[in-house]
C-alpha cells in the first residue's frame, strides 16, 4: 500500500487507517472538523431522539460505531416492536422536519452549544463554521443515514431496507492482457529534458496582516481579526510566519517571481488547495475570489507556459464539500467548476473543459507521447461528507480513467497523473480500485503527483503478487504555504 501521511490541510477528526500524524498536525489546535462532524452528528441524534419520547439516539461517529451499535439500535427498536412501515414512516418523518428550515436551525443551535461545551474550537468558531456546514449536513444526514431504506436497513435488517454507507464496490478493467512489466528506463544521455514547475498548497490569507498574534486561540492566525500578541512576543512577520498562519499574496509574488533562474519551464503541474484555512468563515465568494486572483498571479508571472490544475479540497467551501453530479441545484459544485474552467480556459482544451465542468477532473495531451490526467481526488476523500450518500466511483471517474490509460496503452503513450489528495488518504474501496488500475497499467503509468500533506514526500505502490515489487511512485511536493510551522517552499521542479 501506499504509505501513508498525517496532513496539515485536511481535518484529523477521521484517523486514517494506518496513518501517522505528523508534528505540525499535533501542535496546531488546528479545526477539528470531525469534531465539528460529531457535534452535528449529536444534534440530529437528539433530533431523533426527541422526535419520540424515550427513543434512541443513532449513534455519532460514522459507518464503523454504527456498525458496532446495530445489535443495540436492534434491540432497542425491537422493544418498541417497531414495524417495517412504521420504521419508515417514522424516518421519512424525521428527515421532513429536519429539512426544514426551523429543523437545520434547530441541529444548528444544538450542534454549536455542544461544540462550545465539548471545547471543540473557540465560540465564534463554533457558531460560525456550524452555520456554514449545517445546512449541507442535514441534507447529507437526510438522504444517507438517516434516510427510511439506509437507516430501516440497519435497524430491522435487509428485509426492510438496505444499508450500503461506504460499501465495497468494484471497477472494470478492459478485456484485454496486461502486458508483460517493463522496467523503467533511465534516459539515454543527451536526451531532450523537459522542465515541469510543480505547485502545491499556496493558501493565500485575504486577511494576513503583519504585526497581529501568530498564536491566536483560532484556528488560524497572523489575520485581522487575530489581535494583538502578547507583549512579550512578536507579531506576525512581513512574509509569513511560523506557526498556524497562511501567506500574504505579497510571498506567493515573491515566489513567483523569483523563478526565472530554474526555468524556463515547459509547463505547471498545479496541485490545488489555493484559499487560506478560514474554513469557518468562508464564503463562495471568498473561494472565488482566490481562485481568480491567485490565477491571475499565476499567469502573470509564468507568461505563455501552460499550467494544469488539480482540484484542492480547500476549494470549496464548506472545505471538502464536493457533492457528485449527481447532486444538482444550489448543493451542486456548478458555481465551482464554472469558474475553474473560465479561469483556467487559456491553459485547457475543450475536451478537458467538459469534464472539467461536470466532475473537476481532466485527461490532455501537453505533448505528442505523453497523457496527463488531473483527478478530483476529492471523489475519494474520507472527509467529503456527499459520499454518504453515495461513495461507489463518484462521477464515474476511476472508470474514466481506467478508459484513458488502456487508450493511452493501445498508443503506446506514456501517462501522469495529478491529483491533491495522495491515494493513500482515500476511502478504502476508492484506494483499492486505484490500486487495482495503476498495477494493471504499470508500463503505461509513468508517475503521479499529489500534494495536500504539506511536506515532501513520497507512495511506493508494490505488485499485488508479492508486495515486493514497486510498480509505481507518487510524489507528494512540499506546500508554498507555511501552515502550520513549515519553511514556506519555493516551488519545486522536475
Ligand atoms: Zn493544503
Ligand atoms: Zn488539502
Amino acid at each position: 500500500m501506499p504509505r501513508l501521511g498525517g496532513s496539515p490541510c485536511h481535518s484529523r477528526g477521521h484517523p486514517s487507517s494506518t496513518g501517522r500524524e505528523q508534528a505540525p498536525s499535533k501542535s496546531s489546535g488546528s479545526p477539528s472538523l470531525g469534531l465539528l462532524w460529531v457535534a452535528l452528528a449529536l444534534a440530529l441524534a437528539l433530533a431523533l431522539s426527541d422526535s419520540r419520547a424515550g427513543a434512541h439516539p443513532l449513534p455519532i461517529q460514522g459507518p464503523d460505531v454504527l456498525g458496532r451499535l446495530v445489535p443495540q439500535l436492534r434491540a432497542a427498536f425491537g422493544w418498541w416492536n417497531l414495524s417495517c412501515p412504521a420504521c419508515k414512516g417514522l424516518f421519512t418523518a424525521i428527515d421532513f422536519g429536519l429539512k426544514r428550515e426551523s429543523g437545520v436551525a434547530w441541529v444548528g443551535s444544538v450542534a454549536t452549544k455542544m461544540c462550545m461545551r465539548l471545547k471543540i474550537a473557540p465560540p465564534a468558531v463554533c457558531q460560525s463554521t456550524i452555520q456554514l456546514f449545517e445546512d449541507d449536513m442535514v441534507e447529507v444526514w437526510t438522504r444517507s443515514v438517516l434516510s427510511p431504506s439506509e437507516a430501516c436497513g440497519l435497524i430491522l435488517g435487509s428485509t426492510c431496507g438496505k444499508w450500503d454507507i461506504f460499501s465495497s464496490w468494484n471497477i472494470s478493467l478492459p478485456d484485454v492482457p496486461k502486458p508483460t512489466p517493463q522496467p523503467p528506463k533511465p534516459p539515454a544521455p543527451g536526451a531532450p529534458v523537459s522542465r515541469v514547475l510543480f505547485l502545491t498548497d499556496l493558501h493565500w490569507d485575504h486577511d494576513y496582516l503583519e504585526g497581529t498574534d501568530p498564536n491566536c486561540e483560532d484556528p488560524l492566525c497572523c489575520r485581522r481579526d487575530s489581535g494583538p500578541p502578547p507583549a512579550s512576543r512578536p507579531g506576525a512577520g512581513y512574509w509569513g510566519e511560523y506557526s498556524k498562519c497562511d501567506l500574504p499574496l505579497r510571498t506567493l509574488e515573491s515566489m513567483l517571481s523569483g523563478l526565472g533562474p530554474a526555468g524556463p519551464f515547459d509547463m505547471v503541474y498545479w496541485t490545488g488547495d489555493i484559499p487560506a484555512h478560514n474554513i469557518w468563515h468562508q464564503s463562495r465568494q471568498d473561494q472565488l475570489r482566490a481562485l481568480t486572483t491567485v490565477t491571475a498571479l499565476v499567469k502573470k508571472f509564468l507568461g505563455p507556459v501552460p499550467v494544469y490544475p488539480a482540484v484542492g479540497n480547500h476549494e470549496s467551501t464548506p472545505v471538502n464539500g464536493f457533492p457528485p453530479p449527481f447532486i444538482e441545484g444550489n448543493h451542486s459544485s456548478r458555481w465551482l467548476y464554472e469558474a475553474m474552467a473560465q479561469a483556467w480556459e487559456p491553459w485547457l482544451p475543450a475536451e478537458a473543459l467538459h469534464t472539467l465542468r461536470i466532475g473537476g477532473f481532466y485527461a490532455l495531451s501537453p505533448r505528442p507521447g505523453l497523457r496527463l490526467i488531473s483527478l478530483n481526488m476529492n471523489f475519494c476523500s474520507r472527509e467529503n461528507f456527499w459520499l454518504l450518500i453515495n461513495s461507489t466511483d463518484p462521477a464515474g471517474q476511476l472508470q474514466w480513467l481506467v478508459g484513458e490509460l488502456q487508450a493511452a496503452e493501445d498508443r503506446g503513450d506514456k501517462v501522469h497523473i495529478i491529483g491533491h489528495i495522495p491515494p493513500g488518504h482515500c476511502l478504502r474501496s476508492w484506494s483499492w480500485n486505484y490500486y487495482q488500475i495503476v498495477a494493471r497499467y504499470e508500463n503505461t503509468l509513468a508517475a503521479q503527483f499529489f500534494g495536500h500533506t504539506h511536506v515532501d514526500e513520497f507512495e511506493i505502490f508494490y505488485d499485488e503478487e508479492t508486495l515486493s515489487r514497486p510498480v509505481s511512485v507518487a510524489f507528494l511536493a512540499p506546500s508554498a504555504t507555511t501552515y502550520i510551522g513549515l519553511n514556506p517552499v519555493r516551488a519545486p521542479f522536475l
